[in-house]
């Protein structure tokens, strides 16, 4: 239960962190779209090794630095980025990684 004395303007502002949310969507949407994924901008994020048997492996990806496109290379592999894989393309850390992944693609 929201606090009465504030509640509508709360929902004043969800409505408008709704909207921004949704406008960033959209954005990242159309970017990737129109990009074109230039080999040159793909990086590579290396399969990492468990570190014992309480941790799992995390799998390889594959991201394109100009529009923020992600994809994991286990399972079915590459789609969107597949003409980068096995090329021999920088490698990045996790943390590089997150910071430029804004959309992991996953056949949606
Ligand atoms: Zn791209």
């Amino acid at each position: 239960m929201k606090p009465y004395l504030i509640s509508i303007e709360l929902e004043r502002l969800q409505t408008k962190i709704d909207a921004l949310l949704k406008e960033k969507r959209e954005l990242i949407d159309k970017t990737i779209k129109e990009c074109e994924h230039p080999l040159a901008a793909i990086r590579e994020l290396p399969y990492k090794p468990p570190i014992n048997s309480f941790f799992t492996a995390e799998p390889p990806h594959l991201v394109c630095t100009a529009c923020g496109l992600s994809e994991q290379g286990w399972g079915c592999g590459y789609k969107k980025l597949k003409h980068a894989d096995n090329k021999n393309v920088k490698q990045i850390t996790r943390e590089e990684w997150a910071e430029v992944s804004l959309r992991i693609y996953n056949d949606e």
